[in-house]
């Protein structure tokens, strides 16, 4: 994905996430058992660090200021409790998110004794990405389908799939 189509996705991430929340986007993320993929792919579209904050995409550690729970890895049973936990100190309206196959659906490990496979069986989940790891164009463009979907009227999670 080249530069200028990143940037237009950021712009409208950024424009969505004003029109639902007043405000900036605040992601809180959560690693449930990954194997580093998915963070790479992440630093990469600049969602955790850095570039997408000038386009209003905040990195928080605070569950309570978060908007979305971002979850990568298998969901392994040890770390179960630390994904519940977190959505449940998170404000309405707040969006979960499953970044990569293993947060899909256990990917690759589904099926071994100390994976649960994937976010859905312990949250409820609005936006799955798929992709081992997934790009970060795709999951740029997940989070603006998500917020676009949802901006108005506010509304409760509603399953979208990303463009790219
Ligand atoms: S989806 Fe692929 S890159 Fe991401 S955590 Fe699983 S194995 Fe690693």
């Amino acid at each position: 994905m080249d530069e200028v189509t990143v940037s237009s996705l950021a712009a409208r991430l950024s424009e969505a996430g004003t029109t639902l929340l007043g405000r900036s986007l605040a992601v809180r993320h959560v690693d449930a058992g990954s194997c580093g993929g998915c963070e790479i792919a992440l630093a990469a579209a600049a969602v955790l660090r850095g570039g997408l904050t000038r386009y209003g995409v905040t990195l928080v550690d605070d569950p309570r200021a978060a908007d979305v729970l971002l979850v990568t890895g298998v969901v392994t049973r040890a770390l179960a409790e630390a994904v519940t936990r977190t959505l449940a100190a998170m404000a309405p309206p707040r969006f979960v998110v499953a970044v990569g196959d293993c947060a899909v659906d256990g990917g690759v490990f589904k099926g071994a004794p100390s994976v649960l496979g994937g976010a859905e069986r312990v949250v409820a989940v609005d936006l799955l990405i798929a992709g081992c790891p997934p790009s970060p164009g795709r999951i740029i463009a997940g989070l603006v389908a998500l917020l676009e979907a949802n901006a108005a009227p506010v509304r409760r999670s509603r399953r979208v799939e990303p463009r790219a």
